[in-house]
């Protein structure tokens, strides 16, 4: 029996491993968003591909410069690829942001800090990640706010999710 046990949990994590690994899709994006109240978090994960357009390390000088214009370009237009309410006067900063890069493959990761005046719970989010990233085909969001849990698979500007 125990064997049986082990054997399950062995076979479960080797498919969330799958899973996770899978998740570099270049065009593909994930958004996790949490808010207690007026304040949270943004965490955005993207193949580098897909913000810079290459993933191999950045070492001559077009290579850099590619970079940073990428994600300048990701900070820059951030409050308006994730769109909160106006009323709710949010504001985005970008906490930390680094490039994880493996042997053929890197991903950009960039936290964000968000501080709005009222709660997030209730209102609507509209995504225009296009603003930003020139090469995304679609990003998988999800968002916790207060007792609120949603998620949603953007593929175009202009599209929402009414946190109720
Ligand atoms: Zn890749």
């Amino acid at each position: 029996m125990l064997k049986v046990i082990l054997f399950s949990i062995t076979a479960l994590s080797i498919s969330v491993y799958a899973q996770e690994h899978k998740a570099h899709v270049h065009g593909a994006a994930q958004v996790s968003m949490g808010f207690d109240g007026s304040k949270g978090k943004i965490e955005f994960k993207a193949p580098a591909e897909t913000v810079f357009g290459f993933e191999h390390e950045a070492r001559s000088k077009k290579d850099r410069e590619a970079k940073d214009k990428g994600l300048q370009a990701l900070n820059d237009n951030i409050s308006e690829m994730i769109a909160f309410d106006k009323e709710l006067a949010c504001e985005i900063k970008m906490e930390a942001s680094q490039v994880n890069q493996e042997k053929d493959h890197a991903d950009v990761e960039v936290e964000y800090a968000v501080t709005c005046q009222k709660p997030v719970a209730g209102s609507t989010i509209t995504f225009n990640f296009k603003k930003g990233l020139s090469r995304i085909k679609k990003v998988k969001v999800e968002v916790i706010a207060d007792e609120v849990q949603k998620s949603l698979e953007v593929k175009k500007n202009g599209e929402s999710l009414e946190l109720k």
